[in-house]
C-alpha cells in the first residue's frame, strides 16, 4: 500500500532525518585508517540510545538475511557492496567504506547512505563515489509531482551508464514512513513516464549503488553482506525525499552540516 503525507507529517518526520544526517557526517568525519568498524557501530548506537531514536536494522530479519541483523548500521567495505555487516576489522589505506543507517525518531523513519574513502584514494574509487553521488542528484531532481516513479529510475540509469558503471536491479530504491521498507519499490532502471505516479507527501528513499564491472552479487559467509562476483567495489549514495508540490525536500541532506 502507498501512503501519501500530509505537510504537518512530513514536517514531523524531519527530525528522524536530521538525526540520520547528524550522524553520517559525525560517522564520516571520524572514520579513518585504523578504524574498527565494530567501533563504528558502538558509536553509532552511543548514537542512537541518546538521542531516544530506535534501530530500524538491530531486529531487520526479511526474507534475505540468514539472521536478525543485529547491529545498528551497515559496513560496506571494497567489494562488499550493500547490507555489510560489521565485523571485526580495522580500515586500510584506501578502503572504500559505505555506511548505510536507518532509525526511527518520532515513530517515523529515516534512511540515508554515503561513501567515501579513507586515507589514499585511488581514482576509479573517486569516480565511482562521484558518478553514484551525480545519479542520486539527477534521481532527485527527476522527483516531481507528475511524473512517474521510472523517470527517476531513468535519471539513475543515464547517469551511471555514461560513466561505465554497471547497475545491479535486484535492490533499490522504496517507501519510507512508519516502516523502513514500502512501497513503492524505486528500481535503479528503467523507462521514463512508467510506473507509479508520483504525488505530493510521497516519502521515498533513493538509493542507486552502483559497481564498477560488473552486475553479479554473492553472499558472504556471515548470511547478510553481498559482494561482487568479481572483486570489484561498489558505491552507494542514498537520501530520503519528500514530494512536494514545491518540489523535493531532503530530508536526510547533509550538504549544511
Ligand atoms: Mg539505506
Amino acid at each position: 500500500m502507498i501512503e501519501l503525507r500530509t505537510p504537518a507529517e512530513i514536517e514531523q518526520m524531519r527530525p528522524a532525518g536530521r538525526f540520520v544526517a547528524e550522524t553520517l557526517n559525525t560517522l564520516k568525519s571520524e572514520v579513518t585508517v585504523g578504524t574498527n568498524l565494530l567501533d563504528i557501530d558502538r558509536r553509532a548506537h552511543d548514537m542512537i540510545r541518546k538521542a531516544g531514536a530506535t534501530s530500524c536494522y538491530i531486529d531487520y530479519h526479511p526474507s534475505f538475511g540468514a539472521m536478525p541483523f543485529g547491529k545498528v548500521i551497515c559496513t560496506s567495505i571494497n567489494d562488499a557492496v550493500l547490507h555489510g555487516l560489521p565485523f571485526d576489522y580495522s580500515l586500510r589505506d584506501g578502503d572504500l567504506v559505505t555506511l548505510d543507517f536507518a532509525v526511527s525518531v518520532d515513530g517515523w523513519v529515516a534512511d540515508s547512505a554515503v561513501s567515501f574513502v579513507v586515507g589514499t584514494p585511488r581514482d576509479e574509487d573517486l569516480r565511482l563515489i562521484d558518478t553514484t553521488e551525480r545519479a542520486l542528484k539527477a534521481a532527485i531532481d527527476a522527483a516531481q509531482a507528475g511524473n512517474r516513479v521510472g523517470d527517476i529510475s531513468a535519471a539513475i540509469a543515464e547517469v551511471s551508464y555514461a560513466a561505465g558503471h554497471t547497475i545491479n536491479t535486484d535492490f533499490g530504491g522504496h517507501g519510507v514512513g512508519r516502516e523502513m521498507h514500502g512501497d513503492p519499490h524505486i528500481p535503479n532502471d528503467g523507462r521514463p513516464g512508467r510506473g507509479f505516479p508520483l504525488k505530493p507527501g510521497l516519502i521515498i528513499a533513493i538509493e542507486p549503488w552502483l559497481l564498477q564491472s560488473t552486475d553479479e552479487l554473492y553472499t558472504d559467509q556471515d548470511g547478510w553482506t553481498l559482494r561482487s562476483a568479481d572483486g570489484s567495489r561498489g558505491a552507494h549514495s542514498e537520501h530520503t525525499i519528500a514530494i512536494t508540490e514545491d518540489g523535493p525536500i531532503i530530508l536526510t541532506d547533509r550538504s549544511h552540516l
